[in-house]
């Protein structure tokens, strides 16, 4: 690790990296989460007729008067009169406008008399919905990218669409590496802990898209390292190792990741919490050696390998991020970017980021409740309250 570089050029050389997946039809009731990989363009009309906005009676607009109620239109039950001269048909919301009515008035605004209805003077077009008003024939309401949340499915089922082309999940295998790691559930014998990456990074992964293939704990021995790398190397699309990627003699990641033909495009990034992360590539295969601290873990899983897994879906790499103002000082970092964990609240002046408190790279309660990482650039000193900074959401 002679030359560090910087967050964007690492984030960089990923996306480079990236050859996207191919792509599947996927059932709308499955499709959550799912990155959209056709422009989806809708064959109807939405609404598909002119219907009624409100409860009421549909009439032709004019005067005051009192008018026959010759029928009832219904959500689904189209009115099989139309209206006239003197007369209205009952309507109920969404019902189709009957044939001859031109607005409609809310039976709030009506009284029953002996042979119908009395209505106040009505406008030509109250309260009803066009046809094509949300989304016309053969507009393109979803693009190739999206990734689908809720009101994404609920347009695309709007326009009729069963199934939806999605891009393939990323097939990720995580391997938490470590002697020391205990398996839940079991005792901790002296010296060992209760290991968290494995399950924290496989739910960021499958946060973000991912199909696990695998999530296992591997001892800190050439052999056993090489040949749990070699095997989720065969299975997945990019292989999560955490730890063992430092220098010490104990850590046989990167040597086990070259051995097999992974090209390393990266080893050390200007980051605090972070810096000994390794990445690489063999063909399509990506491969992340992720720090064995906890928050540098998630940090650099977040900073790094969300925007792969994204870019193989088709998906944006970019993370949204913010400005806010901090709401206490902060020491620099003299050399390395450092990612503050931050929750953010609004203020008079906009959003605050408030440290989550802790920060040290072993203490993960330092993770819960953050809405964000606060980049701070490096330099001498500290930023002072009242400084802005830019946030990467979480
Ligand atoms: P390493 O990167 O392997 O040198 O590990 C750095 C620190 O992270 C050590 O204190 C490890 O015990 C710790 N660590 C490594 N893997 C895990 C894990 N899966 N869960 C929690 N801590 C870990
Ligand atoms: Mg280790």
């Amino acid at each position: 690790m002679t030359y560090l570089i910087s967050i964007a050029e690492a984030r960089r050389r990923v996306v480079e990296a990236v050859t996207r997946l191919g792509d599947e039809d996927v059932a709308i009731d499955r499709a959550l989460g799912r990155v959209l990989a056709e422009n989806v363009a809708s064959p109807i009309e939405v609404p598909p007729f002119d219907s009624s906005g409100m409860d009421g009676y549909a009439l032709i607009a004019g005067p005051g008067s009192e008018l026959e109620v010759i029928d009832e239109a219904r959500a689904g039950h189209p009115a099989s009169e139309a209206v006239r001269a003197g007369t209205a048909v009952r309507i109920s919301t969404g019902a189709p406008l009957p044939e001859g009515a031109d607005a409609v008035v809310p039976v709030e605004r009506t009284a029953a008399v002996k042979r119908g209805v009395r209505v106040p003077a009505t406008e030509a077009g109250a309260n009803i919905r066009r046809a094509a008003e949300d989304i016309g024939s053969g507009e393109v309401v979803l693009r190739a990218g999206t990734v689908l949340g809720p009101a994404e499915l609920g347009v695309a089922a709007s326009v009729g669409r069963a199934s939806l082309r999605c891009a393939l999940r990323p097939r990720v295998a995580v391997l938490a590496t470590g002697d020391e790691l205990t398996p839940l559930g079991e005792p901790l014998a002296a010296g060992t802990i209760y290991g968290s990456n494995g399950f924290a990074l496989s739910a960021q992964a499958e946060r973000a898209g991912a199909a696990l293939t695998r999530r296992a704990t591997v001892p800190d021995a050439p052999d056993a390292t090489r040949e749990a790398i070699r095997e989720a190397l065969e299975e997945a699309d990019v292989v999560i190792v955490s730890g063992g990627v430092s220098v010490g003699p104990h850590d046989h990641v990167k040597d086990a990741l070259r051995d097999l033909g992974v090209e390393e495009r990266f080893w050390g990034v200007r980051l605090r919490p972070g810096k000994p992360t390794w990445f690489g590539a063999r063909d399509g295969t990506l491969a992340f050696g992720l720090p064995g601290n906890p928050v540098s873990a998630m940090v650099t899983f977040q900073l790094f390998a969300r925007p792969a897994l994204a870019a193989l879906q088709g998906a944006s790499p970019d993370a949204p991020r913010t400005t806010a103002v901090l709401a206490h000082p902060l020491t620099r970092n003299e050399r390395r970017e450092e990612a503050v964990r931050v929750r953010l609240r609004h203020s008079d002046e906009g959003l605050v980021a408030e440290s989550t408190g802790q920060q040290g790279s072993h203490m993960l309660t330092s993770m819960l409740g953050a809405d964000g990482l606060a980049l701070i650039q490096p330099g001498d000193g500290s930023l002072e309250a009242g400084e802005r900074v830019e946030v990467e959401l979480l």
